[in-house]
């Protein structure tokens, strides 16, 4: 029996804006696909959050026993800068920038993007697919949509018309807009557009000269529209239908509304069962922008190397502190909410290490049993990861009671509390213990010290032969001592 058959999940789904019983088409599989990152620069840290949160759902699903193919893609085609769709190539513009080969960009930027979430625990997708892999694909696609009637071609570019497919299909439905609307707060187009109607939206773009990525296709050379690789990928990896689709709250419209009407124009079903968006991260309750200076890097934040942060912060606190809000609400970033949670995570770290050694009693006096359904209760009510740390932090309290002979536990319900929050913890939240690391880091340089001041006596009584001993052998493994006029302090290799 697994996990997921005892119990019902509630996921919030924006497609018809109502929590619903989690379903998935094939009993104990669920395909998973989130849209990933643009790689033209440093992750931003609100991105990081919205693949975080991806990343402890598909941490849940994996506890409950489901079998998960979780696709996460990565934009290297680069996609237009806005939905003018006359504006550049974001990676094309960096490359010309920095100049570089537009693929040296991807690849300096895909490194960080993975070395960013290794810091930060993220379980690795399952297939982790790119745009230029699958140029062929999406050029399929649009010779299907062409077939079928909902696209045109004009001037070697391809356009989706968004009205010839409202007339048998709803655009809008998932962002919950109206084309009339959207026609009425348009203005015209202008003479030269080869667009018929300012909601069409490119399929394929003719590359003038200077485009540096181009591709051949039918209609010559060009590039992929930016919403169509996204529809080729988790068509390809996870079926015309699937359960899940994820990805920040900016991307629903018009992204997600076009990668519908891509798929339904193509396949004639709706590609996805639940669509879930994650919600945006804020600093010192204003929007996070470059051009604006209210923002971090996350590496900035591990290393304290900023002007916002008093310190720096531990990845895992980082993490933390993004579980303490549910993902479908604004969280606001500050040095004094990170100062919060990392009080919250070293008290939770310390519970944890004690439980192992708790005295055993006859009798305990909390409900393990009833607490565990709580915790499950608040992830299946569409992953409420707050509810759940508030329920760890009711545990924390009586490990504490315990360990002060206030309160007692059994031996099997000790084993069954160290099971349950090692799992909450650990798995689903995705919380790493860096404890042990700092303690033993502090040992370290307690035991450093104490061979530096007896170096010191040494040289002090002119005991060359024990003073040259300390050093050459802390040298031997990989300790330095370096003497400055502030004294010795050391470095280890
Ligand atoms: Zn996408």
């Amino acid at each position: 029996m697994n996990l997921y058959q005892e119990q019902s999940l509630k996921i919030y789904n924006s497609l018809s804006g109502k929590k619903e019983i989690f379903e998935p088409i094939n009993e104990g599989h669920i395909g998973m696909y989130v849209c990933g990152p643009t790689v033209y620069s440093n992750v931003h840290l609100g991105n990081c959050r919205t693949f975080m949160s991806f990343d402890m759902i598909f941490r849940y699903f994996k506890h409950l026993g489901y079998k998960v193919r979780y696709v996460r893609n990565i934009t290297d085609a680069g996609h237009l800068v806005d939905d003018a769709e006359d504006g550049e190539d974001k990676i094309a513009k960096k490359a010309r920038l920095e100049k570089l080969e537009p693929m040296e960009v991807v690849q300096r930027y895909t490194v960080d993007f993975h070395t960013i979430l290794e810091q930060f625990n993220f379980l690795p997708p399952s297939i982790e697919p790119t745009a230029t892999g699958h140029i062929i694909e999406q050029i399929e696609i649009i010779k299907d949509i062409l077939e079928k009637g909902f696209a045109y071609e004009t001037n070697g570019s391809v356009y989706f018309d968004v009205n010839k497919f409202n007339e048998t299909h709803e655009y809008g439905k998932l962002s919950g807009r109206k084309l009339e609307d959207m026609i009425a707060n348009t203005r015209e187009l202008a003479a030269q557009d080869d667009k018929h109607s300012p909601q069409d939206f490119a399929l394929w773009k003719k590359a003038e000269p200077q485009h540096i990525m181009r591709w051949p296709s039918p209609w010559g050379d060009g590039f992929p529209g930016w919403h169509l690789e996204c529809t080729a990928m988790s068509t390809k990896y996870l079926g015309e239908t699937f359960d899940i689709h994820g990805g920040g709250m900016d991307l629903k419209f018009p992204h997600h509304e076009c990668e519908i009407a891509q798929a339904e124009a193509c396949n004639g079903q709706s590609p996805v069962n639940y669509w879930l968006h994650a919600n945006m991260l804020t600093m010192n309750g204003k929007k996070m922008a470059k051009s604006t200076g209210n923002n971090i890097l996350p590496g900035e934040i591990f290393t304290g190397e900023n002007d916002i942060l008093s310190k720096a912060f531990a990845p895992a606190v980082v993490r933390f502190f993004m579980m303490q809000a549910h993902y479908t609400s604004i969280l606001d970033l500050s040095n004094e909410a990170l100062i919060a949670s990392e009080k919250g995570y070293n008290k939770l770290m310390e519970a944890i290490a004690t439980i192992e050694n708790l005295p055993e009693g006859n009798t305990t006096n909390f409900n393990i049993t009833d607490w565990q359904k709580n915790c499950y209760d608040a992830m299946n009510d569409d992953f409420n990861t707050p509810i759940l740390i508030a329920q760890l932090f009711d545990a924390v309290k009586h490990i504490n009671l315990i360990k002060e002979a206030r309160e007692t536990i059994t031996a099997d319900d000790k084993k069954l509390l160290e099971k349950s929050i090692y799992a909450f913890v650990f798995d689903v939240l995705g919380l790493e213990n860096t404890q042990d690391a700092n303690a033993n880091s502090d040992k370290l340089s307690g035991v450093v010290s104490l061979l530096i001041e007896l170096r010191n006596e040494a040289r002090a009584n002119k005991d060359f032969a024990t003073s040259d001993k300390i050093r050459d052998q802390l040298t031997a493994l990989g300790i330095q001592l370096k003497d400055g006029k502030d004294g010795t302090s050391f470095s280890v290799s």
